[in-house]
C-alpha cells in the first residue's frame, strides 16, 4: 500500500479528539489548501536571508531579492508551458488572477455553471452567459458550440479541474472549439496544476490561473499567465509604484505588464515557494504524481462504493479525474460527517457547498457534501482511515453531537 510520495510539512503530528485522546491527524483536504512541501519550506528558510526591497534598491541584497523574483518568474513560466511572448502576472491568488482578467476582457464571457465562484463571479461584473452542463462532455461541448457561435464572445472561462468532482474536461478540444468561434480561453487551473501540471502551447490555452496554496507552498501567491495584448491595454490591477514609467500630476504613462498590474511590493518569499514548489514537482514527475494519486483515488472511490456510497460526477464521460472526491452519506448530514470524521477520528476534510453553489445544485446535492482530497503527503493509510471511520459512523452512528462544521460539539 502507497506511502506519501514527497514529505509535507505537518506530516504524522497528533491533534485532540473530543474524547481527550488524540491521534494522528489525517490531511485529507489536499484541494482546499495542501501542506507545503518540505522542500518548499526549506527552500523558503534558505532564502530568507536575502529580505531586501526588490526592483529599486541598489544594494547587494536588494540585487539578491530581485534576481530570486525574476528567477521565479521564469521558473513559473516554465513550468505552465508558457510561450515566449505570454506574460506571469504575480497575484494573491486564482480568485485575484481571474478578478484582474476580468477587467481585462474586451467583450462577453461564456462560461459552464460548473464552476468555482472565483471562476464566475468575475465574470458576472461584465456580461456572463452562463450555459448549463449536461450529463456527458460530448453534449457540454455541443451546448458550449452552440452558445459561442449564436453570438461573438471574447473568452470562454473553464475549470482545469473541478474543486467538487475533480473530472478533468478535454482542455485541447474546448481550446479549439473557442479559437474555432473567435474566442479565446482561460483555464482555472488551481485543481489542476497541483496533479497534472499545466502545458499552455501544448494545449494552446490562451491563459491560466493558479494559486500556490493549493500547489504545496505557503498561502498569499499565484498567478495568471498567458497572453500580453489584454494585459497591457486594462487598467492597473494595483495602480502604485512599480506599475509606472512616468508619473505627472495630471498624466500618468503606465507600465506594460506585469509590471502594470504589480504595484507595490510584491510577495516576494510566496513566489519563490510557488516557483520552488512547480520545480520540485517537476523534477519529481507529473506521471509519478499522477500514478501516487491514482492508487489512492482508486481505493478511496471504490471504498466508497462498497459501502454504498457513490462519487458525485457531473458527466459520465470525462477523460480524467484527480484527486478530489465528494459525497454524501445517507442519514447524517454533510456538517455532521465532517465534524464527526475531525473529532472522533481526527480526519479533516471539508464539507458545504464548496464555492460552487450552481454546480451542488446541479448535482441535487444543495444542502452540501462532504468533500475528500489528496495529494503527494497522501498515503494508503490515510484513506483507510477515513473509511474505517464511515464504518465507525454507520455500525455506532456519531458518539457526541455536532452543532456545526469544523468540530464545534457537545457531548
Ligand atoms: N478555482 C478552483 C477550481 C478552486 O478550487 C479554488 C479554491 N477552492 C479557486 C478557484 C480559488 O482559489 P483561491 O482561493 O486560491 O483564490
Amino acid at each position: 500500500a502507497p506511502a506519501a510520495l514527497l514529505p509535507v510539512v505537518g506530516a504524522g503530528q497528533s491533534v485532540p479528539l473530543v474524547d481527550g485522546r488524540s491521534a494522528r491527524y489525517v490531511h485529507l483536504d489536499y484541494a482546499a489548501s495542501a501542506p507545503a512541501l518540505q522542500a518548499v519550506a526549506d527552500h523558503v528558510t534558505a532564502v530568507l536571508p536575502a529580505y531586501a526591497s526588490v526592483h529599486r534598491g541598489a544594494g547587494y541584497l536588494s540585487q539578491v531579492s530581485t534576481r530570486l523574483l525574476e528567477q521565479a518568474r521564469g521558473e513559473i513560466a516554465r513550468s505552465v508551458g508558457a510561450r515566449d511572448d505570454d506574460v506571469v502576472v504575480l497575484t494573491r491568488n486564482t480568485t485575484d488572477a481571474l478578478t484582474l482578467l476580468s477587467t481585462a476582457v474586451p467583450g462577453e464571457v461564456v462560461v459552464l455553471d460548473v464552476e468555482h465562484h472565483a471562476n464566475l463571479l468575475p465574470w458576472q461584473r461584465g456580461t456572463a452567459r452562463v450555459v448549463p452542463a449536461a450529463g456527458t462532455l460530448a453534449a457540454t461541448e455541443a451546448a458550449l458550440a452552440a452558445e459561442l457561435g449564436r453570438r461573438p464572445a471574447a473568452l470562454l472561462a473553464v475549470t482545469g479541474a473541478s474543486n467538487v468532482t475533480g473530472e478533468v474536461p478535454p482542455l485541447a478540444r474546448l481550446a479549439a472549439l473557442a479559437h474555432a468561434h473567435g474566442a479565446r480561453i482561460v483555464v482555472d487551473a488551481a485543481q489542476l496544476v497541483p496533479h497534472r501540471g499545466f502545458d499552455l502551447a501544448g494545449l494552446d490555452v490562451d491563459y491560466v490561473a493558479f494559486s500556490g496554496h493549493k500547489l504545496y507552498a505557503p498561502f498569499g501567491a499565484g498567478a495568471l499567465v498567458g497572453r500580453p495584448d489584454w494585459l497591457d491595454a486594462a487598467p492597473p490591477h494595483q495602480p502604485g509604484g512599480g506599475a509606472v514609467r512616468e508619473v505627472g500630476t495630471t498624466a500618468t504613462v503606465w507600465a506594460r505588464s506585469p509590471e502594470r498590474h504589480e504595484g507595490g511590493t510584491p510577495n516576494v518569499l510566496g513566489v519563490a515557494a510557488l516557483a520552488e514548489a512547480c520545480r520540485v514537482l517537476a523534477a519529481v514527475g507529473f506521471d509519478r504524481v499522477r500514478e501516487h494519486e491514482a492508487v489512492l483515488h482508486d481505493r478511496l472511490v471504490q471504498g466508497l462504493r462498497d459501502r454504498g456510497i457513490e462519487p458525485l460526477r457531473i458527466w459520465t464521460d470525462a477523460p480524467d479525474v484527480v484527486g478530489v472526491v465528494s459525497f454524501t452519506v445517507p442519514g447524517s448530514t454533510a456538517s455532521q460527517v465532517a465534524a464527526f470524521l475531525s473529532a472522533e477520528h481526527g480526519v479533516g476534510v471539508r464539507d458545504g457547498r464548496f464555492c460552487a453553489h450552481p454546480l451542488l445544485a446541479r448535482l441535487g446535492a444543495s444542502d452540501g457534501a462532504v468533500r475528500a482530497s489528496l495529494g503527494v503527503g497522501s498515503s494508503a493509510a490515510d484513506v483507510d482511515r477515513l473509511l474505517d471511520a464511515l464504518d465507525r459512523l454507520r455500525a455506532d452512528g456519531p458518539r457526541w453531537t455536532y452543532t456545526s462544521s469544523g468540530g464545534s460539539c457537545r457531548p
